[in-house]
C-alpha cells in the first residue's frame, strides 16, 4: 500500500478559488483572511445587503 495522501482540494466559499485543505492554512475553508472576513461580514449582516436605489438623473435641457 502506498501511504501517499492527496491533500483535499476545496473551493473558497467567497471567491471560489481552489485551495488545499491543510493545517497550514489557518483561514480554511477560505483561501485567505480577506475572504474569511468577507464571508463573516455577510453573515453578520444577515445576508446580502440591499443596494441603495439609484436616483434617476434628471436631464436638464436648460440652455446656458
Ligand atoms: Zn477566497
Amino acid at each position: 500500500m502506498s501511504s501517499t495522501q492527496t491533500p483535499l482540494i476545496v473551493s473558497c466559499p467567497s471567491c471560489k478559488k481552489s485551495l488545499r485543505w491543510t493545517s497550514d492554512n489557518p483561514f480554511r475553508p477560505f483561501c485567505c483572511e480577506r475572504c474569511k472576513l468577507i464571508d463573516l461580514g455577510e453573515w453578520a449582516d444577515g445576508g446580502h445587503a440591499i443596494p441603495g436605489e439609484t436616483l434617476p438623473e434628471s436631464a436638464d435641457d436648460s440652455e446656458n
